[in-house]
């Protein structure tokens, strides 16, 4: 069975070269840079709850399909409004357009095992950036739109 290792530094746990370790089956971010995003998360609310003045045909022209799915996810109709319950599959979604993961299956208990994807890089920071940059390009149309 696999373990997680860094071709960087060789480290068998989470190191600063690791932007995210995703769980594919939870759909959940566990480990890395990405892990805790909060300002990302803040960014896109934001633009969202813009985007509850909005008919929803509209809304749907407006966003791209990633961040459609992430919509539908976090808008709760009858209240009109916006709870991001998981960021993590579309931040992981982005994060495949600027790096080439590896997916493994890695033990995770005495016996059990999980599917990980797991993204390295040895510039993390420029990465993480270049991330932001990403997310504010998916974004800017709908943020530009007029209600
Ligand atoms: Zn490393």
């Amino acid at each position: 069975m696999k373990q997680f290792e860094c071709q960087y530094c060789c480290s068998k746990g989470i190191c600063e070269h690791l932007l995210a370790a995703y769980d594919v089956i939870g759909r959940e971010i566990i480990g890395g840079l990405l892990r805790n995003s909060n300002e990302l998360k803040e960014m896109i609310t934001l633009v969202f709850e813009h985007l509850t003045q909005i008919q929803i045909d509209r809304v749907e022209e407006l966003l791209s399909d990633s961040l459609l799915d992430l919509w539908y996810d976090s808008y709760d109709a009858v209240e009109g409004s916006i709870y991001i319950h998981n960021l993590d599959p579309y931040l992981i979604a982005q994060l495949s357009e600027l790096v080439i993961s590896e997916v493994e299956d890695f033990e995770s208990g005495p016996g059990t095992a999980t599917t990980y994807e797991l993204f390295y890089h040895d510039n993390p920071a420029d990465m993480m950036s270049k991330l932001f940059r990403l997310v504010e390009i998916d974004l800017n149309y709908a943020k530009n739109s007029n209600v």
